[in-house]
C-alpha cells in the first residue's frame, strides 16, 4: 500500500453526498416508473460518486455467459459475452461498460444492433425498442486483449488482465471487469456468471464457483465450463488460466475447498494454504456460517502487489505465501473475511468501501494478534494517532474521493471506526451487530447508512451521533475507553 499523498483537498459535502448517492443509484428506475412507456435511452451510469458512469440504467442483468477461446498469455483471442437482461424502462438504447478490446458484432434478440463507443461506454441501439418489463438478450462478439491493464496510485496498483508466465489471472477491482467483458460494472449490481473457456490441452482454466464440465475436443483443445452458482459483482469475477495443480480438501462442516496452484508452487505454499480450515473455523465463530458453497486460494504466479477477494476463490500473489507465517495469515484471513464482508454483503457505492475494507482489516488484525502477530490495540492506537492526517490526506473513512479510494484510511483507518464502535457498545453487543449485518444483508448490497441503522437497532439506542463524526467528520473523535489516546496534529504541505 502506497503512502503517496494526494494533492487534492477534501471538500465538506459528503454526508449530503452519501444520501443523494443512494437516491442517484435508484434514479433511473424510479424515473422510468413515473414516466410514460415511450422508449428513452437508459442512463449511461449509476451516478456513483467515485465513478459516475459505472453501471448502467434502464435494465437489470439476470445472467452473463462468457465464451472465451483463450490462446496464450499475451495473444488476442476470440471472445463473446451474452447478457440476459430485463428492461426496467422502455429502452430506445442502452449502455454497457466496455473498455478496450476490438468490437466485432453486437446483436439484441438475435438482430444486429447499432453501436457507438464513447470512452468506456458501449452504446447499443437495438433494431427496435425494448418494451419496459421485457426480457432481452445482448450478444457482444469481440477480440479480447489479455494484456489490457490499468494502474491506480493506491493499494490497487495494476488491475484488469494480469498475464502470468503461462496464463492469466484477473484483478477486476475496482472497475476493471469492463476490460474483460461488457457488463454493468458496479459493485451494487450482481448477476450469475457462466464461464465457457477453451484452452490448450496443457493448461487448466478455473473460475468462480463450480466446475460443471471439462470436455476434450477433437481439435486437441479443452473446454472448461464454470458456474458462479451465486450472483456475483463484476469486481469479484475471477478467471485464471495456467499450468495449475488443483488441490481438493474439506473445510469445517465438509465445505469443499479447492486451491489452484501453479505446479512449481504447490510444495512451497502448502504449509500456509493448509491453514484455511483453521481460518474458516475462527471466522465462523465470529461471523457465522461461511456464505458460499465452496472456497479456495488461487496462488498468483505474478509479482502483483495485492491479493483480491474474488468470490469463492481468492487471488493471493505467491509472495504473500512465501514469507513469514504472520504475514501470510494476515493476507489469507483478510481475503477470507471479505467473502462475508464485501462479497456476500456487497457495497452499495464506492463511498461504502470502508465497510468492506475496514472489516477485513479488523478481523485480519484480531486474528493475527491471537496467532503471533502484532497487538491489535497497539495497531489501532497508531491508526488513531494518524487519523486526522489521514482524514486530511485521504478523506474521512466514508468520504473517499476517486484518487484516494484505496488509501490507508479505508484499511486501518476504517478498522479503527469498528474498533471505536466495539469500545463504545461493548464486545458482546458488537458481536451481535456483526452477526446481524452478515445475516440480514447476506447476498445483498448495503450502505453506510444501513450499517448505522442496523448497529443502532441491535444496540438498542441511536448510534448516529456516535458513528457519523467517526465516518464523516474532519476531526477524529475521542476514543471510548482510551482517554489517554492522542491524535497527532496534521502536517500540511
Ligand atoms: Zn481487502
Amino acid at each position: 500500500m502506497s503512502t503517496y499523498r494526494t494533492p487534492r483537498r477534501r471538500t465538506r459535502l459528503v454526508l449530503a453526498a452519501a444520501i443523494t448517492v443512494t437516491a442517484a443509484l435508484t434514479g433511473p428506475v424510479a424515473v422510468s416508473r413515473a414516466a410514460t412507456d415511450r422508449p428513452a435511452p437508459g442512463a449511461a451510469g449509476l451516478g456513483d460518486p467515485m465513478f459516475p458512469l459505472d453501471g448502467n440504467g434502464g435494465y437489470t442483468v439476470r445472467h452473463y455467459t462468457l465464451d472465451f477461446d483463450w490462446q496464450a498469455p499475451r495473444t488476442p483471442f476470440a471472445a463473446s459475452t451474452t447478457v440476459k437482461a430485463t428492461a426496467t424502462q422502455a429502452l430506445s438504447r442502452f449502455d454497457l461498460d466496455f473498455a478496450g478490446n476490438e468490437l466485432r458484432s453486437v446483436t439484441v434478440n438475435g438482430r444486429a444492433a447499432q453501436t457507438r463507443r464513447d470512452g468506456d461506454e458501449l452504446v447499443v441501439t437495438p433494431a427496435s425498442p425494448i418494451p419496459k418489463g421485457s426480457a432481452f438478450t445482448v450478444k457482444v462478439g469481440y477480440t479480447a486483449d489479455p494484456t489490457q491493464v490499468r494502474h491506480r496510485d493506491d493499494a490497487i496498483e495494476d488491475y484488469g488482465w494480469i498475464p502470468t508466465p503461462d496464463g492469466t489471472v484477473l484483478y477486476p477491482q475496482p472497475n476493471g471487469a469492463k476490460m474483460i467483458f461488457p457488463s454493468n460494472d458496479h459493485p451494487s449490481r450482481r448477476a450469475p456468471v457462466t464461464f465457457r473457456v477453451t484452452t490448450p490441452a496443457d493448461r487448466t482454466a478455473v473460475a468462480n464457483g463450480r466446475l460443471v464440465d471439462r470436455t476434450e475436443r477433437s481439435d486437441g483443445r479443452v473446454r472448461w465450463t464454470y458456474d458462479s452458482e451465486q450472483p456475483i459483482a463484476t469486481q469479484l469475477v475471477q478467471l485464471a488460466i495456467g499450468k495449475f495443480t488443483l488441490i481438493d480438501s474439506k473445510g469445517p462442516g465438509g465445505l469443499p475447498l479447492r486451491d489452484v496452484v501453479p505446479d512449481a508452487l504447490v510444495a512451497p505454499t502448502k504449509q500456509y494454504r493448509d491453514l484455511t480450515p483453521e481460518h474458516l473455523t475462527w471466522l465462523q465463530e465470529k461471523l457465522g456460517p461461511y456464505p458460499f458453497n465452496r472456497y479456495g486460494v488461487l496462488v498468483g504466479d505474478t509479482d502483483l502487489g495485492v491479493a483480491l477477494e474474488t468470490q469463492t476463490l481468492s487471488l493471493v500473489p505467491k509472495a504473500d505465501l512465501l514469507g513469514t507465517k504472520v504475514d501470510a495469515e494476515r493476507n489469507l484471513v483478510h481475503e477470507l473475511t471479505h467473502q462475508w464482508l464485501g462479497d456476500s454483503v456487497g457495497i452499495a457505492t464506492w463511498s461504502d468501501l470502508w465497510v468492506s475494507e475496514g472489516h477485513a482489516r479488523f478481523y485480519e488484525r484480531w486474528y493475527s494478534e491471537e496467532h503471533g502477530g502484532d497487538s491489535f490495540e497497539a495497531a489501532m492506537k497508531t491508526a488513531y494517532e494518524n487519523h486526522d492526517q489521514w482524514r486530511h490526506d485521504y478523506g474521512a473513512p466514508a468520504e473517499p474521493t476517486e484518487p484516494n479510494l484505496f488509501k490507508r484510511m479505508r484499511y486501518d483507518g476504517s478498522a479503527l471506526v469498528l474498533y471505536a464502535l466495539r469500545e463504545q457498545v461493548g464486545a458482546e453487543t458488537f458481536a451481535r451487530i456483526e452477526r446481524a449485518w452478515v445475516t440480514q444483508y447476506r447476498g445483498k448490497t448495503a450502505s453506510t447508512a444501513d450499517y448505522i441503522r442496523l448497529a443502532s437497532k441491535v444496540a438498542g439506542h441511536d448510534l448516529t451521533g456516535f458513528l457519523r463524526p467517526w465516518l464523516y467528520g474532519s476531526k477524529t473523535p475521542p476514543m471510548p475507553g482510551h482517554p489517554d489516546w492522542v491524535v497527532n496534529p496534521v502536517v500540511t504541505g
